[in-house]
């Protein structure tokens, strides 16, 4: 597991903000916040690289970025199929743990043991089955070469050549990083570099699939 300096640099910039907002607590509770987070997306690339390993593709490496992780994995399953159950097994791990969070924040509730959901506890637990629920539904976009994206060039892959469902699917995840693209200028910079990495993803698996394409 490899962890990205701009990751570490991200920590000390919610370190910073929150010490200026609430002091030392208000910091060690941003940090933590953000390491439960990010414990999350790291089990969401484990939920990918389990499956993968399930048609015996390694995961050499994970990196933790700001924006998320990325698992590199030895080679992107060929079979549709397998595309689609590596592609689902992140965000589904995401779906558990949420699950598990309402869970847990529900039968705490009803043993007492949290007097309102108003404690800090349950407010940690609360943002955090939240923010993986978020987790879901943005990797559920279909914007190639992100999870939603992987699942749509799979269902294309099932019904027609390969090449031509990964031109589709970049197609429509480049039209997509454009809308977020512009979005993020407006509502929030990190979708920009989103954007970035969807459209430059986008364009270089398309051609990454040519190429093997051409090589047959
Ligand atoms: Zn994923």
């Amino acid at each position: 597991m490899r962890i990205h300096l701009t990751f570490l640099l991200f920590l000390a910039w919610i370190w910073l903000s929150r010490y200026r907002a609430g002091g030392t607590p208000g910091a060690i509770q941003g940090v933590l916040f953000i390491l439960a987070l990010f414990g999350c997306v790291l089990l969401h690339e484990f939920g990918h690289a389990f499956a993968a390993r399930g048609f015996g593709i390694t995961t050499p490496d994970i990196t933790l970025l700001p924006i998320g992780g990325v698992a590199r994995l030895s080679r992107i399953p060929d079979k549709p199929w397998e595309e689609l159950l590596v592609a689902i097994a992140g965000p589904l791990v995401n779906v558990v743990i949420a699950a598990t969070l309402i869970f847990v924040l529900h039968a705490s509730v009803a043993l007492d043991q949290i007097t309102d959901l108003e404690s800090p506890r349950a407010e940690f637990l609360g943002t955090l089955a939240y923010v993986n629920v978020m987790l879901v539904l943005f990797n559920l976009i279909p914007a190639f070469p992100m999870d939603g994206g992987r699942i749509l060039r799979a269902l294309l892959a099932m019904t027609m050549p390969y090449v031509r469902a990964t031109q589709i699917a970049a197609w429509i995840g480049q039209a997509l990083a454009i809308v977020f693209g512009i979005l993020g200028f407006f509502v929030n910079p990190l979708l920009v570099f989103i954007a970035f990495f969807i459209f430059a993803g986008a364009q270089q698996e398309a051609a990454m699939a040519r190429f093997r394409d051409a090589r047959r």
